[in-house]
């Protein structure tokens, strides 16, 4: 088995939140400080690092992978990662100066250079991830490395402003590596929307006679009969046709949450009251009945009966769920 674990920022550079993040690979002949100094890092931080003689900096090679988070403002140097076949060293900045930590947990993962041609063959399937990703975490901002074998993804790191998220795929599922990260893995926006055509607000104004009609969910504009998925393990308590919600499913999940899926084309198969549905397990399809202007889906999270914006609610663990790969 060949895995190759490359960093796709190598293509980008992102910008966010006052911070720049620079993926580069080292090129034969390569040294950090010349690296340092092409990503435009604050002379001041380069100085303060060469006085620190990490070995690590002259160990270097063709091949490591060297992730740079970079103040946007005054360019000092807030984190140096280097990526290496058996370990992660990392240089962070802290107020009294720069610590160094090695990380040798991934022994597994192999760094290699791939082609342009190989980026190229992923990246139509890397498209797929990066929709994926975005209905699970609203605030997933890029993909930053992905594990290959023989050209295929096995597995995928994504990231999450400042913070990394990780993101496994395993046996045709995803899954969350840790507890930490299991806990987010709700969907908070069930389906594989296009754009949100209305979000979450209480105080909405109907735009002629200016009446306050909240809105207690979140509109999803997508295409007729996309697949709706359930946002977490629950049971279906309400099934209807006949209102404005159109057909609608509410599904009761456990510590009071029950969430609101309107608009329906059509529910899947047979749906019924009673019925036990897991987390990502689809309940029905994308549609525009009842009072509805396109296909959409209206989304609505409540506790306690409360409605509660589902970008915002702290949720409760979902314990293993697994997103299975067919939905996306
Ligand atoms: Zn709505």
């Amino acid at each position: 088995m060949k895995y190759v674990l490359i960093s796709l920022l190598m293509l980008s550079h992102l910008s966010s939140a006052g911070v720049k993040r620079v993926d580069t690979l080292v090129q034969p002949g390569d040294t950090i400080n010349q690296i340092f100094r092409k990503q435009s890092v604050a002379n001041e931080s380069i100085y303060t690092l060469n006085q620190k003689q990490y070995p690590e900096f002259n160990s270097i090679k063709p091949g490591d992978e060297i992730t740079l988070i970079i103040n946007d403002q005054n360019a000092t140097l807030l984190t140096c990662s280097i990526h290496k076949p058996d370990k992660k060293i990392t240089v962070n900045k802290l107020a009294s100066g720069y610590q160094i930590n090695t990380d040798h947990a991934q022994p597994h993962l192999r760094t290699q250079q791939i082609s342009s041609q190989q980026k190229y063959a992923i990246s139509s399937e890397l498209a797929i991830y990066q929709r994926m990703l975005k209905t699970i975490f609203p605030k997933f901002e890029g993909i930053a490395d992905v594990l290959l074998d023989n050209q295929k993804i096995t597995a995928i790191k994504a990231y999450h402003r400042n913070n990394t998220e990780f993101a496994f795929i395993k046996d045709g599922h995803y899954q969350i590596d840790s507890e930490k990260h299991a806990r987010q893995l709700i969907s908070r926006l069930p389906t594989n929307y296009k754009r949100i055509s209305s979000p979450f607000d209480l105080n909405r104004k109907h735009p002629i006679t200016h009446e306050v009609k909240p809105h207690h969910g979140i509109d999803l504009a997508a295409p007729i009969n996309t697949p709706v998925w359930s946002a977490l393990d629950g049971e279906v308590v309400h099934k209807s046709t006949d209102t404005g919600y159109g057909n609608m499913l509410i599904i009761k999940h456990q510590s009071g949450i029950e969430t609101y899926y309107a608009h329906l084309n059509k529910f899947y198969q047979n749906i019924q009251v009673g019925q036990k549905v897991r987390a990502f397990e689809t309940i029905g399809y994308v549609g525009s009945t009842g009072r509805s202007t396109g296909p959409h889906l209206h989304f609505e999270l409540r506790i306690n009966d409360k409605p509660i914006d589902p970008l915002d609610a702290k949720l409760p663990n979902n314990g293993n769920a697994t997103i299975p790969k067919k939905f996306f």
